[in-house]
């Protein structure tokens, strides 16, 4: 199902500061209709890979040291990244970031400005969010700040989703939720891929996690990616149940 490379990233090394190494020569390869997870504990890099994706890294202080990564055939690195939004490569990352004064509703339409697109546009895919996270419904008119942690999470995804993306980044989403409630997060995001193709890449600590959701998996130690493959094959071997899923 899924279709052509829509992510490219290839023999990426990257640095913050005065040279700390946070990217060994990390490929990594987004199809079209995918979801890919990227998988690590903490430190491993998964961050980092995803600023570098989205433009992001000079703002934290890193930079790309060679390399390259290219979104639906532009090179990310050359391109502003309110272009590559506009491209629909939309994250969300650094934490939940809303706007937590604001309430749950405008952090929303904010997510939609940026696009361009009038004012029933914007309704109609609120309204689309809606559907999708009722809960969001009843919380519409509160402050981001005032909700839960979990509804400040679909409120960044909600937010996302407002910019219509083709791509959608998340650094992980399962940050200090109940399982409840990643469960509940991770089955919208999967009914999105299989009802619309939208293509996720997800950074997610939690191995666990990433394998039962994803279509492929690609597992990040101290800036290496040290085990790439469709989930369902990663799901199967002996080893990665003892490493990573507690079995055996
Ligand atoms: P986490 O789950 O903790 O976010 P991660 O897998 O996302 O882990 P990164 O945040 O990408 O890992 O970190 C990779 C390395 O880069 C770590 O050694 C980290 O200390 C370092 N690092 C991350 N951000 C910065 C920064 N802004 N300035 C300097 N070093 C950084």
């Amino acid at each position: 199902t899924a279709g052509g490379d829509l992510l490219r990233v290839e023999a990426l090394e990257a640095v913050y500061g005065d040279g700390v190494r946070a990217l060994s020569r990390v490929d990594l390869t987004v199809r079209e209709g995918e979801i890919v997870a990227l998988a690590g504990s903490n430190g491993a890099g998964k961050t980092t890979l995803l600023r570098a994706v989205s433009h992001l890294l000079p703002a934290s202080g890193g930079r790309i040291v060679a390399g390259r990564v290219s979104y639906a055939g532009r090179d990310v690195t050359r391109t502003r990244t309110d272009a590559l939004v506009r491209d629909g490569l939309v994250g969300v990352l650094e934490g939940r970031h809303c706007f937590r004064s604001l309430s749950v509703e405008e952090n929303m339409v904010a997510g939609g400005l940026g696009r361009g697109s009038g004012r029933s546009d914007l309704r109609a895919d609120l309204q689309r969010i809606y559907a999708l996270f009722p809960r969001l419904a009843q919380k519409r008119g509160l402050p981001a700040g005032l909700v839960s942690g979990g509804e400040q999470q679909m409120t960044a995804i909600g937010r996302a989703l407002m910019g219509r993306p083709r791509l959608l980044v998340l650094d992980e989403p399962s940050m200090g939720l109940a399982p409840k409630v990643t469960d509940e997060i991770y089955a919208i995001l999967v009914g999105l891929n299989r009802a619309e193709g939208l293509t996720l890449l997800v950074a997610e600590q939690n191995v666990a996690l990433a394998l039962r959701h994803a279509h492929r998996c690609v597992v990040l130690e101290t800036g290496r990616s040290v085990l790439e493959g469709p989930a369902r094959a990663l799901r199967a071997r002996d080893d990665i149940r003892r490493l990573y899923l507690g079995q055996g």
